[in-house]
């Protein structure tokens, strides 16, 4: 069975900005369960409206939600030689759940204090045409409001990227998802890379669990 691999970390840990490395160099197409809901959101659809609430507080959606969400995308058929899941699984059920519908390779947890992770996601910007990831501070464009990447000026934050949400993200980081640290460790899978350095030296880190 083809294997899959899983980006795992708090909100801002740099799982999305990692992402373009790792699927590079493993081939394997990204899934994230916040891009996933954000479009659903976009294209008001049902599933889309249902999470809305708890996307726009910082709770986490609930499991049936996000479960079903990745069965459905696990079917289409550039999933059949393994994926990256970007931001899933988040809780111990999502992961009993993940582990009957794929196998896994490996879970890769970026570890940032608390501390940096106000600062990281108030910062945060993304490209509307190619969803690059920038940072006020840490990794702006290199032309004001122009993306390297593919030139769009069409620069987005998210409305969630704000201090008193991410404190809600979290606390229900701490809660609902830190317990699968143990859950994968007991499982051999887990492995920790220091995300609390440039945004390079992190690739590196990754690029040799790989
Ligand atoms: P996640 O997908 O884990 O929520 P992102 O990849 O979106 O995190 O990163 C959150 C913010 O922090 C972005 O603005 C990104 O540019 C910035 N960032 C990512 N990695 C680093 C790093 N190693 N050092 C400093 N800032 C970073
Ligand atoms: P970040 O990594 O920056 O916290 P995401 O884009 O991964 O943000 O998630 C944004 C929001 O979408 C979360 O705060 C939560 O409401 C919802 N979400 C995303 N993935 C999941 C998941 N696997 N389980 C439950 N809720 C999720
Ligand atoms: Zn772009």
């Amino acid at each position: 069975m083809a294997s899959s691999i899983v980006l795992f970390g708090p909100p801002g840990a740099g799982k999305g900005t990692q992402a373009g490395n790792i699927v590079s160099i493993t081939g394997k197409p990204q899934v994230s369960t916040g891009d996933m809901l954000r479009a659903a959101l976009g294209a008001g659809t049902s599933l889309g409206l249902e999470a809305k609430g708890y996307m726009e507080s910082g709770q986490l959606v609930p499991d049936e939600i996000i479960i079903g969400l990745i069965e459905e995308r696990l079917t289409l058929p550039d999933a059949s030689d393994g994926v990256l899941f970007d931001g899933f699984p988040r809780t111990i059920a999502q992961a009993e759940a993940l582990s009957h519908i794929a196998q896994l390779s490996v879970v890769i947890a970026i570890e940032v204090p608390d501390s940096r992770i106000v600062e990281r996601i108030c910062g945060r910007y993304t490209c509307g045409g190619c969803a690059a990831v920038y940072h006020d501070t840490f990794n702006p464009t290199s032309a004001a409001g122009v993306c390297d990447n593919c030139d769009s000026t069409e620069m987005k934050r998210r409305a969630d990227d704000n201090e008193d949400t991410v404190r809600t993200r979290l606390t229900a980081y701490h809660e609902q998802t830190a317990p699968l640290a143990d859950w994968y460790r007991q499982r051999d899978l887990f492995v920790t890379v220091d995300g609390d350095q440039d945004i390079q030296k992190v690739g590196q880190a990754i690029a040799l669990v790989l």
